[in-house]
Protein backbone atom coordinates (compact mmCIF):
# COMPACT_ATOMS: atom_id res chain seq x y z
CA UNK A 1 0.00 0.00 0.00
CA UNK A 2 2.84 2.24 0.81
CA UNK A 3 4.09 1.48 -2.69
CA UNK A 4 1.36 3.58 -4.01
CA UNK A 5 1.57 6.10 -1.34
CA UNK A 6 1.76 9.91 -3.06
CA UNK A 7 1.98 13.46 -1.15
CA UNK A 8 -1.80 14.63 -0.38
CA UNK A 9 -1.76 17.77 -2.10
CA UNK A 10 -0.55 15.33 -5.20
CA UNK A 11 -3.83 13.03 -4.36
CA UNK A 12 -6.19 16.11 -3.83
CA UNK A 13 -5.12 17.14 -7.42
CA UNK A 14 -5.58 13.57 -8.54
CA UNK A 15 -8.75 13.49 -7.34
CA UNK A 16 -9.98 17.07 -8.70
CA UNK A 17 -8.86 15.83 -12.55
CA UNK A 18 -10.88 12.70 -11.85
CA UNK A 19 -13.69 14.45 -11.07
CA UNK A 20 -13.45 16.54 -14.13
CA UNK A 21 -12.85 14.01 -16.67
CA UNK A 22 -15.34 11.77 -15.24
CA UNK A 23 -17.59 14.32 -15.05
CA UNK A 24 -16.63 14.93 -19.06
CA UNK A 25 -16.59 11.62 -19.83
CA UNK A 26 -20.26 10.94 -18.02
CA UNK A 27 -21.24 14.57 -20.19
CA UNK A 28 -19.78 12.64 -23.57
CA UNK A 29 -21.63 9.42 -22.55
CA UNK A 30 -24.85 10.86 -21.70
CA UNK A 31 -24.81 12.62 -25.04
CA UNK A 32 -23.90 9.75 -26.89
CA UNK A 33 -26.86 7.53 -25.19
CA UNK A 34 -29.04 10.25 -26.29
CA UNK A 35 -27.82 10.28 -29.68
CA UNK A 36 -28.13 6.71 -30.38
CA UNK A 37 -32.12 6.90 -28.44
CA UNK A 38 -32.73 9.56 -31.54
CA UNK A 39 -32.11 7.32 -33.61
CA UNK A 40 -33.82 4.26 -31.98
CA UNK A 41 -36.66 6.82 -32.01
CA UNK A 42 -36.96 7.77 -35.71
CA UNK A 43 -36.65 4.34 -36.20
CA UNK A 44 -39.80 3.20 -34.25
CA UNK A 45 -41.60 6.31 -35.38
CA UNK A 46 -41.39 5.06 -39.01
CA UNK A 47 -41.66 1.59 -37.74
CA UNK A 48 -45.46 2.92 -36.32
CA UNK A 49 -45.79 4.72 -38.87
CA UNK A 50 -45.93 2.18 -41.65
CA UNK A 51 -48.07 -0.04 -39.70
CA UNK A 52 -50.25 3.05 -39.09
CA UNK A 53 -50.68 3.92 -42.43
CA UNK A 54 -51.20 0.11 -43.57
CA UNK A 55 -54.05 -0.13 -41.61
CA UNK A 56 -55.53 3.16 -42.38
CA UNK A 57 -55.27 2.02 -46.47
CA UNK A 58 -57.33 -1.02 -45.48
CA UNK A 59 -60.18 1.40 -44.04
CA UNK A 60 -60.62 2.91 -47.48
CA UNK A 61 -60.29 -0.55 -48.70
CA UNK A 62 -63.26 -1.38 -47.08
CA UNK A 63 -64.82 1.84 -47.14
CA UNK A 64 -64.75 1.57 -51.12
CA UNK A 65 -66.06 -2.53 -50.58
CA UNK A 66 -68.80 -1.64 -48.51
CA UNK A 67 -69.49 1.28 -50.79
CA UNK A 68 -70.14 -0.49 -53.62
CA UNK A 69 -72.46 -2.49 -52.50
CA UNK A 70 -74.43 -0.01 -50.69
CA UNK A 71 -74.24 1.53 -54.59
CA UNK A 72 -76.33 -1.10 -55.23
CA UNK A 73 -78.29 -1.06 -52.52
CA UNK A 74 -81.80 -3.06 -52.64
CA UNK A 75 -83.85 -5.33 -50.43
CA UNK A 76 -81.59 -8.35 -52.12
CA UNK A 77 -78.03 -6.71 -51.35
CA UNK A 78 -78.96 -6.09 -48.24
CA UNK A 79 -78.22 -9.56 -46.76
CA UNK A 80 -74.64 -9.29 -48.40
CA UNK A 81 -73.75 -5.91 -47.01
CA UNK A 82 -75.24 -7.27 -43.48
CA UNK A 83 -72.16 -10.53 -44.21
CA UNK A 84 -69.46 -8.62 -45.37
CA UNK A 85 -69.59 -5.71 -42.25
CA UNK A 86 -70.02 -8.56 -39.88
CA UNK A 87 -67.22 -10.25 -41.55
CA UNK A 88 -64.91 -6.91 -41.44
CA UNK A 89 -65.79 -6.24 -37.55
CA UNK A 90 -65.38 -9.72 -37.04
CA UNK A 91 -61.75 -9.87 -38.63
CA UNK A 92 -60.38 -6.39 -37.66
CA UNK A 93 -61.88 -5.37 -33.90
CA UNK A 94 -61.15 -2.26 -34.23
CA UNK A 95 -63.43 -1.42 -36.77
CA UNK A 96 -66.45 -1.27 -34.01
CA UNK A 97 -69.58 -0.03 -36.53
CA UNK A 98 -70.71 0.14 -39.85
CA UNK A 99 -73.77 2.34 -40.43
CA UNK A 100 -75.58 3.61 -43.73
CA UNK A 101 -77.80 7.07 -43.74
CA UNK A 102 -80.93 7.40 -46.11
CA UNK A 103 -80.64 11.08 -46.39
CA UNK A 104 -83.32 11.17 -48.97
CA UNK A 105 -86.13 10.50 -46.62
CA UNK A 106 -87.72 13.72 -44.80
CA UNK A 107 -85.58 12.32 -41.31
CA UNK A 108 -83.09 10.48 -42.71
CA UNK A 109 -82.81 6.51 -41.92
CA UNK A 110 -80.30 4.47 -40.76
CA UNK A 111 -79.38 0.87 -40.81
CA UNK A 112 -76.50 -0.39 -38.84
CA UNK A 113 -75.15 -3.28 -40.65
CA UNK A 114 -72.99 -4.67 -37.83
CA UNK A 115 -71.15 -3.49 -34.79
CA UNK A 116 -69.06 -5.11 -32.04
CA UNK A 117 -72.21 -5.85 -30.39
CA UNK A 118 -74.12 -7.20 -33.58
CA UNK A 119 -76.35 -5.55 -35.76
CA UNK A 120 -79.05 -3.93 -34.13
CA UNK A 121 -81.47 -0.82 -35.46
CA UNK A 122 -80.04 2.58 -34.35
CA UNK A 123 -81.69 6.13 -34.17
CA UNK A 124 -80.51 7.96 -37.31
CA UNK A 125 -79.18 11.07 -36.26
CA UNK A 126 -80.53 14.65 -36.81
CA UNK A 127 -79.58 15.52 -40.73
CA UNK A 128 -77.96 18.55 -39.99
CA UNK A 129 -75.58 16.68 -37.41
CA UNK A 130 -74.27 14.60 -40.66
CA UNK A 131 -71.40 16.25 -42.47
CA UNK A 132 -72.35 17.97 -45.44
CA UNK A 133 -70.87 16.29 -48.75
CA UNK A 134 -71.71 17.16 -52.03
CA UNK A 135 -70.05 14.83 -54.41
CA UNK A 136 -70.13 11.18 -54.62
CA UNK A 137 -67.06 9.49 -53.63
CA UNK A 138 -66.03 12.41 -50.92
CA UNK A 139 -65.22 11.66 -47.10
CA UNK A 140 -64.93 13.31 -44.18
CA UNK A 141 -63.47 12.47 -40.70
CA UNK A 142 -64.40 13.43 -37.27
CA UNK A 143 -63.89 11.86 -33.41
CA UNK A 144 -66.94 10.08 -32.82
CA UNK A 145 -69.01 10.56 -29.20
CA UNK A 146 -67.80 7.37 -28.06
CA UNK A 147 -64.58 7.43 -26.12
CA UNK A 148 -61.22 6.91 -28.21
CA UNK A 149 -63.10 6.44 -31.43
CA UNK A 150 -63.26 8.57 -34.95
CA UNK A 151 -65.60 8.26 -37.86
CA UNK A 152 -65.04 8.09 -41.42
CA UNK A 153 -68.62 9.37 -43.28
CA UNK A 154 -68.42 8.95 -46.74
CA UNK A 155 -70.81 9.78 -49.59
CA UNK A 156 -71.48 6.83 -51.56
CA UNK A 157 -74.22 7.95 -54.23
CA UNK A 158 -76.46 11.35 -53.52
CA UNK A 159 -78.57 10.64 -50.28
CA UNK A 160 -76.71 7.90 -49.24
CA UNK A 161 -73.86 8.07 -46.58
CA UNK A 162 -71.71 5.36 -45.03
CA UNK A 163 -70.49 5.76 -41.61
CA UNK A 164 -67.63 3.61 -40.74
CA UNK A 165 -66.33 3.70 -36.69
CA UNK A 166 -62.81 2.84 -35.57
CA UNK A 167 -61.55 2.09 -31.99
CA UNK A 168 -58.33 4.02 -32.52
CA UNK A 169 -56.84 2.85 -29.14
CA UNK A 170 -56.51 -0.81 -31.45
CA UNK A 171 -55.25 1.11 -34.15
CA UNK A 172 -51.79 0.33 -32.79
CA UNK A 173 -50.13 -2.15 -31.00
CA UNK A 174 -49.98 -0.66 -28.02
CA UNK A 175 -48.47 -3.85 -26.00
CA UNK A 176 -45.45 -4.22 -28.51
CA UNK A 177 -44.26 -0.34 -27.45
CA UNK A 178 -41.30 -0.19 -25.27
CA UNK A 179 -41.31 1.06 -21.44
CA UNK A 180 -39.36 4.58 -22.77
CA UNK A 181 -42.06 5.59 -25.33
CA UNK A 182 -45.24 7.38 -25.32
CA UNK A 183 -47.56 7.59 -28.08
CA UNK A 184 -50.18 10.15 -28.78
CA UNK A 185 -52.86 9.51 -31.28
CA UNK A 186 -54.58 12.84 -32.39
CA UNK A 187 -57.00 14.10 -34.80
CA UNK A 188 -57.17 18.30 -35.21
CA UNK A 189 -57.05 19.37 -31.77
CA UNK A 190 -58.59 16.15 -30.37
CA UNK A 191 -56.87 13.58 -29.03
CA UNK A 192 -58.03 9.92 -30.36
CA UNK A 193 -55.79 7.43 -27.88
CA UNK A 194 -52.45 7.76 -25.61
CA UNK A 195 -50.09 5.60 -23.82
CA UNK A 196 -48.18 7.40 -21.44
CA UNK A 197 -45.09 5.84 -20.71
CA UNK A 198 -41.98 7.78 -20.12
CA UNK A 199 -42.80 9.72 -16.82
CA UNK A 200 -40.03 9.35 -14.87
CA UNK A 201 -37.75 10.52 -17.78
CA UNK A 202 -35.40 13.42 -17.02
CA UNK A 203 -35.28 14.45 -20.89
CA UNK A 204 -37.63 13.60 -23.64
CA UNK A 205 -37.75 13.52 -27.29
CA UNK A 206 -40.78 14.02 -29.80
CA UNK A 207 -41.37 13.07 -33.61
CA UNK A 208 -44.47 14.67 -34.50
CA UNK A 209 -46.14 13.09 -37.70
CA UNK A 210 -49.02 13.46 -40.25
CA UNK A 211 -50.37 10.73 -42.11
CA UNK A 212 -50.65 10.98 -45.34
CA UNK A 213 -54.01 9.47 -45.85
CA UNK A 214 -56.71 11.85 -47.41
CA UNK A 215 -59.31 10.62 -45.64
CA UNK A 216 -57.70 9.66 -42.10
CA UNK A 217 -54.90 12.78 -41.92
CA UNK A 218 -54.13 11.60 -38.18
CA UNK A 219 -51.68 12.81 -36.04
CA UNK A 220 -49.06 10.79 -34.56
CA UNK A 221 -46.66 11.63 -31.88
CA UNK A 222 -44.05 9.63 -30.56
CA UNK A 223 -42.11 10.07 -27.62
CA UNK A 224 -39.11 8.48 -26.58
CA UNK A 225 -37.94 9.59 -22.42
CA UNK A 226 -34.70 9.19 -21.11
CA UNK A 227 -34.22 8.20 -17.43
CA UNK A 228 -31.01 8.45 -15.70
CA UNK A 229 -30.27 4.49 -16.39
CA UNK A 230 -30.60 5.27 -20.18
CA UNK A 231 -28.22 7.80 -20.21
CA UNK A 232 -25.63 7.00 -17.52
CA UNK A 233 -26.39 3.03 -18.12
CA UNK A 234 -24.64 1.18 -14.63
CA UNK A 235 -22.86 -1.44 -17.04
CA UNK A 236 -20.76 1.23 -18.34
CA UNK A 237 -20.56 4.05 -16.00
CA UNK A 238 -18.90 1.84 -13.20
CA UNK A 239 -15.81 -0.10 -15.51
CA UNK A 240 -15.08 3.98 -16.86
CA UNK A 241 -15.15 5.46 -13.84
CA UNK A 242 -12.72 2.83 -12.40
CA UNK A 243 -10.63 2.68 -15.51
CA UNK A 244 -10.40 6.34 -15.02
CA UNK A 245 -9.17 6.48 -11.74
CA UNK A 246 -6.50 3.75 -12.31
CA UNK A 247 -5.04 5.64 -14.91
CA UNK A 248 -5.25 8.87 -13.33
CA UNK A 249 -3.59 7.45 -9.98
CA UNK A 250 -1.45 5.26 -11.94
CA UNK A 251 0.16 8.88 -14.07
CA UNK A 252 0.03 10.51 -10.94
CA UNK A 253 2.23 8.00 -8.86
CA UNK A 254 4.50 7.86 -11.77
CA UNK A 255 5.09 11.10 -11.91
CA UNK A 256 5.68 11.80 -8.00
CA UNK A 257 7.71 8.87 -8.26
CA UNK A 258 9.58 10.54 -11.14
CA UNK A 259 9.58 14.23 -9.17
CA UNK A 260 11.02 12.16 -5.93
CA UNK A 261 13.83 10.99 -7.54
CA UNK A 262 15.18 14.08 -9.19
CA UNK A 263 14.47 15.95 -5.97
CA UNK A 264 16.65 13.61 -4.33
CA UNK A 265 19.21 13.25 -7.28
CA UNK A 266 19.19 17.37 -6.86
CA UNK A 267 19.47 16.72 -2.93
CA UNK A 268 22.12 14.88 -3.44
CA UNK A 269 23.81 17.33 -5.57
CA UNK A 270 23.73 20.09 -3.62
CA UNK A 271 24.88 17.58 -0.41
CA UNK A 272 28.11 17.02 -2.81
CA UNK A 273 28.55 21.21 -3.40
CA UNK A 274 28.23 21.47 0.12
CA UNK A 275 31.25 19.46 0.90
CA UNK A 276 33.04 20.70 -1.87
CA UNK A 277 32.30 24.21 -0.01
CA UNK A 278 33.11 23.45 3.14
CA UNK A 279 36.55 21.74 2.32
CA UNK A 280 37.03 25.15 0.50
CA UNK A 281 36.11 26.94 3.72
CA UNK A 282 38.40 24.71 5.85
CA UNK A 283 41.41 24.64 3.54
CA UNK A 284 40.60 29.18 3.26
CA UNK A 285 40.24 29.23 7.31
CA UNK A 286 43.74 27.42 7.44
CA UNK A 287 45.16 29.88 5.24
CA UNK A 288 43.37 32.44 7.35
CA UNK A 289 45.28 30.75 10.84
CA UNK A 290 48.85 30.25 9.43
CA UNK A 291 48.72 34.11 8.20
CA UNK A 292 47.48 34.90 11.74
CA UNK A 293 50.07 32.76 13.75
CA UNK A 294 52.91 34.07 11.53
CA UNK A 295 51.51 38.13 12.35
CA UNK A 296 51.29 37.35 15.72
CA UNK A 297 54.67 35.64 16.13
CA UNK A 298 56.66 38.42 13.91
CA UNK A 299 56.84 40.48 16.92
CA UNK A 300 58.37 38.29 19.35
CA UNK A 301 60.76 36.83 17.48
CA UNK A 302 61.94 40.17 15.68
CA UNK A 303 62.61 40.71 19.67
CA UNK A 304 64.34 36.89 20.18
CA UNK A 305 66.48 38.23 16.87
CA UNK A 306 67.76 41.21 18.26
CA UNK A 307 68.50 40.52 21.13
CA UNK A 308 70.12 37.50 20.44
CA UNK A 309 72.31 39.77 18.06
CA UNK A 310 72.81 42.40 21.18
CA UNK A 311 73.90 39.27 23.61
CA UNK A 312 76.65 38.30 20.29
CA UNK A 313 78.82 41.86 19.97
CA UNK A 314 78.09 41.28 24.38
CA UNK A 315 80.11 38.61 24.19
CA UNK A 316 83.35 39.92 21.72
CA UNK A 317 83.40 43.02 24.49
CA UNK A 318 83.65 40.40 27.64
CA UNK A 319 80.53 42.17 28.49
CA UNK A 320 78.56 39.44 30.45
CA UNK A 321 75.53 41.40 32.20
CA UNK A 322 74.30 42.90 28.76
CA UNK A 323 74.65 39.04 27.70
CA UNK A 324 72.43 38.09 30.74
CA UNK A 325 70.09 40.59 30.27
CA UNK A 326 69.59 39.47 26.69
CA UNK A 327 69.10 35.82 27.13
CA UNK A 328 66.39 37.12 30.14
CA UNK A 329 64.80 38.81 27.44
CA UNK A 330 65.12 35.91 24.98
CA UNK A 331 63.35 33.52 27.77
CA UNK A 332 60.65 36.36 28.25
CA UNK A 333 59.95 36.98 24.69
CA UNK A 334 59.81 32.93 24.16
CA UNK A 335 57.48 32.36 26.60
CA UNK A 336 55.30 34.92 24.98
CA UNK A 337 56.12 33.37 21.76
CA UNK A 338 54.68 30.08 23.25
CA UNK A 339 51.56 32.00 25.31
CA UNK A 340 50.41 33.32 22.03
CA UNK A 341 50.84 29.98 20.12
CA UNK A 342 48.38 28.76 22.94
CA UNK A 343 45.83 31.43 23.02
CA UNK A 344 45.72 30.89 19.11
CA UNK A 345 45.18 27.24 19.47
CA UNK A 346 42.30 27.78 21.78
CA UNK A 347 40.85 31.08 19.64
CA UNK A 348 40.96 28.45 16.36
CA UNK A 349 39.75 25.45 18.39
CA UNK A 350 36.56 28.23 19.26
CA UNK A 351 37.62 27.07 23.71
CA UNK A 352 36.52 30.25 25.37
CA UNK A 353 38.57 32.51 26.69
CA UNK A 354 40.84 32.47 30.22
CA UNK A 355 39.11 35.01 31.91
CA UNK A 356 40.89 37.09 35.27
CA UNK A 357 39.76 39.73 37.01
CA UNK A 358 43.22 42.05 36.43
CA UNK A 359 44.36 46.02 37.53
CA UNK A 360 43.93 47.61 34.02
CA UNK A 361 46.84 49.59 35.13
CA UNK A 362 49.46 46.60 34.99
CA UNK A 363 47.54 45.04 32.21
CA UNK A 364 48.23 48.32 30.44
CA UNK A 365 51.98 48.82 31.86
CA UNK A 366 52.84 45.21 30.95
CA UNK A 367 51.60 45.33 27.34
CA UNK A 368 53.18 49.00 26.70
CA UNK A 369 56.72 47.89 28.52
CA UNK A 370 56.58 45.42 25.45
CA UNK A 371 56.99 47.71 23.01
CA UNK A 372 58.24 50.93 24.64
CA UNK A 373 62.19 50.44 22.88
CA UNK A 374 61.48 49.43 19.88
CA UNK A 375 58.88 52.85 20.17
CA UNK A 376 62.31 54.80 21.60
CA UNK A 377 64.10 53.25 18.57
CA UNK A 378 62.14 55.04 15.40
CA UNK A 379 61.59 57.69 17.15
CA UNK A 380 57.90 57.92 18.26
CA UNK A 381 56.84 59.42 21.55
CA UNK A 382 54.79 57.09 23.57
CA UNK A 383 52.42 58.81 26.12
CA UNK A 384 50.56 56.41 28.59
CA UNK A 385 47.83 58.79 31.26
CA UNK A 386 46.39 56.40 33.67
CA UNK A 387 42.80 56.41 34.59
CA UNK A 388 42.27 58.94 37.17
CA UNK A 389 41.09 55.67 39.73
CA UNK A 390 41.99 52.31 39.85
CA UNK A 391 39.51 49.99 37.54
CA UNK A 392 39.80 46.01 37.25
CA UNK A 393 38.68 44.44 34.12
CA UNK A 394 37.24 40.57 33.86
CA UNK A 395 39.95 40.09 30.83
CA UNK A 396 42.30 37.39 28.98
CA UNK A 397 45.33 39.44 29.76
CA UNK A 398 47.40 37.65 27.07
CA UNK A 399 44.94 38.32 24.11
CA UNK A 400 43.88 42.26 26.00
CA UNK A 401 47.79 42.58 25.38
CA UNK A 402 48.21 41.48 21.79
CA UNK A 403 44.92 43.59 21.06
CA UNK A 404 47.04 46.61 22.86
CA UNK A 405 50.05 45.73 21.05
CA UNK A 406 48.52 45.50 17.79
CA UNK A 407 46.74 48.65 17.91
CA UNK A 408 50.09 50.53 18.93
CA UNK A 409 52.48 48.61 16.46
CA UNK A 410 49.47 50.16 13.68
CA UNK A 411 49.35 53.56 15.41
CA UNK A 412 53.48 53.48 15.05
CA UNK A 413 53.57 52.50 11.67
CA UNK A 414 50.52 55.52 11.14
CA UNK A 415 52.63 58.82 12.70
CA UNK A 416 56.37 57.54 11.69
CA UNK A 417 56.19 59.00 8.58
CA UNK A 418 55.00 62.53 9.99
CA UNK A 419 57.83 65.06 12.14
CA UNK A 420 56.52 64.43 15.37
CA UNK A 421 55.25 61.16 15.69
CA UNK A 422 53.27 60.50 18.92
CA UNK A 423 51.01 57.77 20.61
CA UNK A 424 48.82 58.41 23.64
CA UNK A 425 47.74 55.58 25.50
CA UNK A 426 45.07 56.44 28.04
CA UNK A 427 41.79 54.86 29.93
CA UNK A 428 38.94 55.94 31.39
CA UNK A 429 35.49 54.79 33.65
CA UNK A 430 32.65 55.30 31.68
CA UNK A 431 29.97 54.28 33.95
CA UNK A 432 30.23 50.94 34.46
CA UNK A 433 32.89 50.71 31.35
CA UNK A 434 36.46 50.74 30.91
CA UNK A 435 37.42 52.44 28.05
CA UNK A 436 40.68 52.41 26.83
CA UNK A 437 41.82 54.54 23.91
CA UNK A 438 44.84 54.39 21.54
CA UNK A 439 44.84 57.32 19.42
CA UNK A 440 48.15 58.62 17.20
CA UNK A 441 48.62 62.11 15.13
CA UNK A 442 49.16 60.11 12.11
CA UNK A 443 47.18 60.75 8.45
CA UNK A 444 43.40 59.01 10.22
CA UNK A 445 41.27 56.12 8.32
CA UNK A 446 39.96 57.67 4.84
CA UNK A 447 35.91 58.13 6.56
CA UNK A 448 35.13 55.66 2.69
CA UNK A 449 37.38 52.93 4.74
CA UNK A 450 36.18 53.48 8.30
CA UNK A 451 34.03 49.87 7.69
CA UNK A 452 36.47 48.45 5.90
CA UNK A 453 39.60 48.31 8.09
CA UNK A 454 37.86 45.50 10.40
CA UNK A 455 37.07 43.36 7.34
CA UNK A 456 39.66 40.10 7.38
CA UNK A 457 42.59 40.93 4.60
CA UNK A 458 41.78 44.44 4.29
CA UNK A 459 44.92 46.24 4.37
CA UNK A 460 46.61 49.39 2.79
CA UNK A 461 50.40 48.62 3.92
CA UNK A 462 52.30 46.76 1.34
CA UNK A 463 53.44 43.98 3.35
CA UNK A 464 50.47 44.04 5.63
CA UNK A 465 47.88 40.98 5.93
CA UNK A 466 44.59 43.07 6.99
CA UNK A 467 44.27 40.39 9.68
CA UNK A 468 45.21 42.56 12.80
CA UNK A 469 41.98 44.50 13.47
CA UNK A 470 39.67 41.53 12.62
CA UNK A 471 41.73 39.34 14.70
CA UNK A 472 41.50 42.11 17.75
CA UNK A 473 38.27 42.70 17.53
CA UNK A 474 37.24 38.53 17.99
CA UNK A 475 39.21 38.54 20.79
CA UNK A 476 38.30 41.46 22.43
CA UNK A 477 34.47 40.32 21.74
CA UNK A 478 35.10 37.49 23.36
CA UNK A 479 35.87 39.04 26.61
CA UNK A 480 31.76 40.71 26.40
CA UNK A 481 33.90 44.08 24.83
CA UNK A 482 33.68 46.10 21.61
CA UNK A 483 36.44 47.44 19.77
CA UNK A 484 35.54 50.85 17.56
CA UNK A 485 37.74 53.75 15.52
CA UNK A 486 37.13 57.22 15.07
CA UNK A 487 38.97 59.61 13.65
CA UNK A 488 40.43 62.33 15.97
CA UNK A 489 43.07 64.21 14.52
CA UNK A 490 44.84 61.26 13.84
CA UNK A 491 43.05 57.25 14.27
CA UNK A 492 41.66 56.60 17.62
CA UNK A 493 41.05 53.16 18.41
CA UNK A 494 38.93 52.41 21.22
CA UNK A 495 38.83 49.08 23.09
CA UNK A 496 35.39 49.04 25.58
CA UNK A 497 34.98 46.30 28.56
CA UNK A 498 32.82 45.72 31.24
CA UNK A 499 34.03 46.77 34.49
CA UNK A 500 33.31 46.31 38.24
CA UNK A 501 33.69 48.79 40.89
CA UNK A 502 36.66 50.55 41.61
CA UNK A 503 38.95 48.31 44.07
CA UNK A 504 42.23 48.16 46.13
CA UNK A 505 44.41 46.27 43.73
CA UNK A 506 48.14 47.64 43.62
CA UNK A 507 49.15 50.24 40.93
P1 LIG B 1 47.69 45.31 8.56
O1 LIG B 1 48.28 46.10 9.64
O2 LIG B 1 48.35 44.03 8.24
O3 LIG B 1 47.35 46.11 7.32
P2 LIG B 1 45.34 45.51 10.19
O4 LIG B 1 44.08 44.73 10.22
O5 LIG B 1 46.02 45.64 11.48
O6 LIG B 1 46.24 44.86 9.08
O7 LIG B 1 44.99 46.95 9.63
C1 LIG B 1 44.20 47.09 8.48
C2 LIG B 1 44.34 48.46 7.89
O8 LIG B 1 43.74 49.44 8.73
C3 LIG B 1 45.73 48.96 7.70
O9 LIG B 1 46.29 48.46 6.50
C4 LIG B 1 45.54 50.46 7.66
O10 LIG B 1 45.15 50.88 6.37
C5 LIG B 1 44.40 50.68 8.57
N1 LIG B 1 44.85 51.14 9.89
C6 LIG B 1 44.97 50.44 11.02
N2 LIG B 1 45.37 51.20 12.04
C7 LIG B 1 45.53 52.47 11.54
C8 LIG B 1 45.94 53.72 12.11
N3 LIG B 1 46.29 53.85 13.42
N4 LIG B 1 45.96 54.80 11.30
C9 LIG B 1 45.64 54.70 10.00
N5 LIG B 1 45.23 53.53 9.41
C10 LIG B 1 45.17 52.42 10.17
Amino acid sequence: MRRFFVAPRRAARAFALWFFISAASMSMLAAYEYQSGLSALSERSRGIETLLAERLAQHDAHLTAIGTLVRMFSRESAPFLQGLAENIIARYPRITDIAVFDLTAENPQSWNYGSVDGPMPISAPPRDTLPHLANAGETEIRPSGVTNSYDIYKLVVPGRMLRMRINADALLDKQQIPAQYALTLGLGQSVLSSLQNSESAVLKASNDLTMHNQSQPLRLTVTRGFGPAELLPLQLVVPLLAALGAAIWLVTYFRYANDERRRQEHRAELLEQDAKLAHAARVNALGEMASGIAHELAQPIAAILAQSQAARRALTIARPDIVEKALEGNIRDAKRAGDILGRMRAYISGAAAHLEEVSLFLALSDAVRLIEADLAQRNIELLVIPASEEITVTIDIISFQQVVLNLIRNAADAAAPGADPRITVSAERERNDAVIKIADNGPGIDPSLLDRVFEPFFTTKQDGMGLGLPLSSRLIEKMDGSLSIRNEGGACFMIRLPSGASNDLPR
